[in-house]
């Protein structure tokens, strides 16, 4: 098992960088003597080719947001200095680019996991983040500030935030109707209604879009819901608060992107 995190910091004060906001990934490629070629790929924004003494990046040219193209280029640079030894060609898509940690132990999903982690913690390393919201409470808009002052998507913003946040969140990942997979903060206590590989349930605001198509856009953009929506109504006698399931209010806010039909919702308390 690799340490990705602290091989992204390693890589860093080699170059004597605390990130990369201010330092193009490309060129820390090329310091590094890794070929890297952009070239158009069929439904897969990068992969690794291994071979016995050099590695190769390739980079599906027609990425249409610098975020990605960033992020992708880091995600492989995370396989080629963690996994080159590994007999695994990863082709990566939206899916094994996804943030969120499907659980799945296998050889591949654990690889892409640190791929993942590594390409998160290279541009945007933890501790910084931490420094960015301290004292800050979560909304979507410090999101989107901190997504564009590092350069980096707002979902994987959110990621971090459900990771390290200082206040609990939960964000399900819903694919053409269905929830894949959630990730909830430690800080997050409430229990999640049993939603994997179902519809995301009914008057949550991910149900709306796949359901009507319905987007919500600025000030709409957050929506209120209530508690029973996404959670489940523990037994009394589990815990000694005042929970009201269905005058409670709590916060989705749900991030939609038509073309792969993917729609990422983050709920809170505020
Ligand atoms: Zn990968």
């Amino acid at each position: 098992m690799n340490n990705p995190r602290e091989i992204a910091l390693e890589l860093l004060s080699d170059f004597g960088l605390s990130d990369l906001r201010s330092t193009d990934i490309l060129d820390v490629i090329s310091a590094l003597d890794i070929p890297l070629k952009f070239k158009s790929l069929t439904g897969c924004d990068g992969r690794i080719i291994h071979g016995d003494n050099k590695s190769l990046i390739v980079i599906n040219e027609n990425i249409e947001f610098d975020t990605r193209i960033k992020f992708t280029v880091a995600h492989e640079l995370g396989h080629y200095l963690m996994h080159r030894d590994s007999p695994i060609i990863h082709s990566d898509n939206i899916s094994s680019m996804s943030w969120f940690n499907n659980k799945n132990k296998e050889l591949i999903a654990q690889q892409e996991y640190e791929a993942n982690t590594f390409a998160s913690e290279l541009l945007l390393p933890t501790e910084i983040f931490k420094k960015e919201i301290q004292g800050i409470k979560f909304s979507p808009h410090l999101m989107k500030q901190l997504a564009s002052k590092f350069g980096v998507s707002l979902s994987s913003m959110i990621y971090r935030f459900v990771e390290f946040g200082n206040q609990p969140i939960c964000a399900f990942y819903c694919r053409k109707n269905i929830v894949n997979y959630w990730k909830k903060s430690p800080l997050f206590t409430y229990q999640i209604k049993e939603v994997t590989k179902l519809s995301p349930p009914d008057d949550s605001v991910a149900a709306e879009y796949f359901e009507d198509g319905t987007i919500y856009i600025k000030e709409e953009a957050i929506q209120e819901i209530t508690k029973s929506v996404w959670l489940v109504k523990r037994n009394k006698s589990d815990y000694a608060g005042a929970d009201d399931f269905e005058n409670d209010k709590f916060y989705e806010y749900c991030m939609v992107y038509s073309a792969v039909d993917l729609a990422i919702s983050v709920i809170w308390e505020d």
